[in-house]
């Protein structure tokens, strides 16, 4: 449709709309859905949680609410996802001036129901986390370069509910040494090869959106630079194209185009 079309033309962006819709999700369903949180699950729990409050795109209301789930989950060795749920809804709530976009998807939105969506969404939002955590520890010489590659990962391991996806996910971090990532740089080119792996995986699935190739990131017409005449990457190039794309200043607002 129209959107679509509109969309596709407008290139490697990021929307609000869509990093908020995942984080919805994620929060709500993964996380709410769970019954008791415990143990090494609930460590991975407070990484994820530290790490959005300290980086997800929100304003001052927005972090309000992600410091206090962030008490939450550090306040008592077992968290209930029914109570999770609830703080969840309260921000939902249209006065709590939580969100700034409605729970739809933008950016990741599918040709049809049944494609992209939530695992577009978590994509772009790790992809996003990696970038602005290497933008801000770097400056403030943050010790631990894989802390949002350390989020992501607890995060897939204990609540991604795509058994298979979370399943390939850790054989990849074991088989690529996520463990050995020693620069914050660093931390975002392993993602964006990881992704690629996964890509080029499911280019010509079946769960493959038509629209919506998969394709090795970035494309040739995005980033001319980035391909090297011998068909290699050039990852410099290729890691100002992602600082570029998933900077906080770069993220599109619903009517912002
Ligand atoms: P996505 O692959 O979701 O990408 C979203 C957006 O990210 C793209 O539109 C593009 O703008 C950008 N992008 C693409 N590649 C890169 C890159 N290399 N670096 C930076 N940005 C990029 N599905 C399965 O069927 N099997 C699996 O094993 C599987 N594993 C998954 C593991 C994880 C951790 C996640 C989050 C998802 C996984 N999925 C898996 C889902 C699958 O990867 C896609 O998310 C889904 O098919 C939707 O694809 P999409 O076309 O929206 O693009």
């Amino acid at each position: 449709d129209a959107l679509i079309k509109k969309v596709k033309k407008m290139g490697d962006v990021i929307f609000q709309m869509d990093l908020e819709t995942a984080l919805r999700y994620s929060l709500k369903r993964e996380i709410g859905g769970s019954k008791e949180i415990s143990g090494e699950k609930l460590e991975a729990l407070k990484k994820y949680i530290s790490v959005l409050a300290k980086y997800f795109p929100f304003g001052r209301n927005g972090k309000a609410f992600l410091n206090q789930i962030d008490n939450y989950v550090n306040s008592s060795p077992t968290v209930y996802g029914s109570e999770f749920s609830k703080l969840v809804d309260s921000a939902e709530n249209e006065n709590s001036l939580v969100f700034s976009s409605p729970k739809h998807w933008l950016g990741c939105k599918g040709s049809s129901g049944q494609y992209r969506g939530f695992p577009c969404g978590m994509w772009k939002l790790f992809h996003y986390l990696t970038v602005n955590v290497a933008d801000y520890e770097q400056g403030l010489r943050g010790d631990n370069p894989r802390l949002a590659l350390e989020a992501m990962h607890g995060y897939i391991k204990h609540f991604f509910g795509c058994a298979d996806c979370s399943k390939h996910f850790q054989e990849m971090a074991e088989r690529r040494k996520l463990q050995n990532v020693s620069s914050f740089d660093d931390s975002i080119l392993w993602l964006w090869m990881a992704h690629n792996e996964v890509n080029k995986r499911l280019s010509g699935d079946l769960s493959e959106d038509p629209e919506f190739p998969k394709i090795q990131f970035p494309s040739q017409d995005n980033c001319p630079a980035c391909h090297k005449p011998d068909g290699s990457w050039n990852e410099p190039e290729v890691l100002k194209y992602l600082k570029h794309m998933y900077s906080s200043i770069n993220i599109r607002y619903l009517g912002s185009d």
